[in-house]
């Protein structure tokens, strides 16, 4: 049996993002939840915990960017390159621009790759993930069965030093034990295999033969989802005809030719990878469509397949829709550029979640978000809408001053209204805050039309001689 090291067992691609912004590693971490299939993201702050962490575990990969808080990433891939337990692993560099060190020093100091960040958060997604289709033709778990032990330790150590992992067995019946039990157990915690290599002739009743018809017939193993390569000897033709009657995908005769086992293993792993590419794709297809990567919110799409019920729902009575659209952002991009544009929205969006936990918040359009808020009444409503302008005008995200127009809402003013009207009605009172002057929360009413929230500063300025009771919100 192999040994015991179970950070390789699943499925997923352990990637590592150095970066001394938490804004970046937040957002690039999203997005590479997003965009790799079976991601595991882990997140650093500086050069040293990405070396202590790459001590104590396994990755896949590296992405670091290009300055960092104690080091640059080149100096961090120069350590990683010459560490014990990662030398081989690919190294990414995101930086600002195509920086002529980077191109001058990159493949000197071991770096794999750069990713020019200015190209967006969005492009990096696709970057990485064709970095790993590209890389991963020999990354895999097999499970080996040979009973001579000689030919199984040659095999095993030609496998391993193409950084594949090994689980060695004698017979077919202990493979098919090992293989009905990770059928059989939450597959996160138990060993899966990317595919089968197996001697024809082994120890026990049964024969390589026999462990395919198990795979394909009782298992139902298809070929893509679990290739098997058989082992053959040159004269047996009789065995290769079998075999191939009996569902394996290739064989390669003995004695063993590294470089023609290496191939064939290779081309059967591709086949494993893109099925699981594809299986994962379904998998997350519903999240990808219902999440916006970058902010971290719903997406459009989920507004439009869910929002409907949202506000018809009887439960949700009244619901009030609430409009938030940034103040001359276009302004923030020409000035500082789309990144940070990027970073002031997703730590928008993040405190959006965080404060409408009650309700479901929505990318509406580019820096326009929309939040659905259930069983709210105009007064609690008024008031959460102005405290999150002033919160708002307090964040400073990524370090930049903002503020938000808002326009607000309700069923209860248009019961039975489909959602497309009853969002323009809060689109009407977004657009007052606008003219107004920015900055302000107006509220739609069906009789009066927009109205300015009396909570909102402004709006009292312009009402001090009227009546007003409702106190101000600090
Ligand atoms: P107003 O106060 O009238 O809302 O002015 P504005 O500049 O915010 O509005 P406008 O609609 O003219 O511009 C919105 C800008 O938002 C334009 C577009 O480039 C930018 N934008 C949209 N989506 C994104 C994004 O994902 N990232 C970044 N950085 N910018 C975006
Ligand atoms: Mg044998
Ligand atoms: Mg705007
Ligand atoms: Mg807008």
């Amino acid at each position: 049996m192999d040994d015991s090291d179970n950070s390789m067992s699943d499925k997923r691609t352990r990637i590592i993002v150095v970066d001394g912004s938490a804004v970046s590693r937040a957002i690039l971490t999203r997005i590479l939840h997003d965009e790799v299939a079976n991601a595991e993201v882990f997140m650093c702050a500086n050069g040293a915990e990405a070396l202590v962490m790459l001590d104590t575990g396994r990755y896949d990969l590296v992405s670091t960017a290009l300055m960092l808080p104690d080091m640059d990433g080149l100096e961090l891939s120069r350590h990683i390159r010459q560490s014990r337990t990662h030398s081989y692993i690919p190294i990414i560099v995101v930086s600002g621009d195509a920086d002529s060190r980077l191109l001058r020093e990159g493949f000197e100091a071991g770096v794999t790759d750069y990713f020019d960040k200015s190209q967006g958060y969005k492009a990096f997604g696709s970057f990485i993930r064709s970095f790993i289709q590209r890389n991963s033709g020999m990354m895999g778990h097999i499970l080996f069965v040979e009973d001579s032990a000689t030919a199984a330790a040659a095999i095993q150590k030609i496998l391993e030093r193409q950084g594949l992992r090994v689980t060695h067995v004698r017979s077919a019946e202990d493979a098919l034990q090992l293989m009905e039990n990770t059928q059989q157990a939450n597959h996160l915690l138990t060993e899966e295999y990317d595919m089968v290599i197996t001697d024809f002739y082994l120890v026990g009743e049964l024969t390589g033969g026999d462990l395919l018809y198990a795979l394909r017939a009782k298992m139902h193993f298809s070929q893509q989802e679990m290739p098997v390569l058989v082992l053959t000897s040159t004269e047996d033709q009789q065995t290769q005809v079998e075999a191939f009657h009996a569902g394996a995908n290739d064989f390669v005769t003995k004695p063993i030719v590294e470089e023609v086992l290496i191939a064939r293993v290779r081309s059967l792993l591709l086949i494993k990878h893109q099925y699981n590419a594809l299986k994962h794709q379904a998998e997350a297809m519903r999240w990808i469509a219902v999440t916006d990567s970058l902010t971290g919110v719903r997406s459009k799409r989920y507004l439009v397949d869910n929002g409907e019920a949202y506000i018809a729902d009887p439960a949700h009575q009244p619901v009030w829709a609430m409009l938030i659209d940034i103040d001359h952002f276009k302004q923030i991009n020409d000035s500082l550029g789309h990144i940070t544009g990027d970073h002031v929205l997703a730590e928008l969006g993040d405190t959006l979640n965080r404060t409408f936990k009650d309700g479901v918040v929505v990318r509406f359009g580019g820096e326009e978000f929309c939040v659905l808020i259930p069983k709210a009444d105009q007064e609690q409503i008024l008031e959460r809408a102005e405290l999150l302008r002033q919160q708002i005008q307090q964040l400073r995200p990524a370090g930049v001053d903002i503020s938000v127009s808002i326009g607000l809402a309700t069923t209860a003013d248009f019961p039975g209204e489909s959602l497309t009207r009853f969002l323009s009605y809060a689109d009407k009172a977004l657009y007052r805050s606008k003219e107004a002057g920015r900055n302000r929360v107006h509220f739609y009413q069906s009789q009066q039309g927009p109205l300015p929230s009396p909570y909102d500063p402004h709006a009292l300025e312009l009402t001090l001689d009227t009546e007003s009771t409702l106190p101000l919100v600090r």
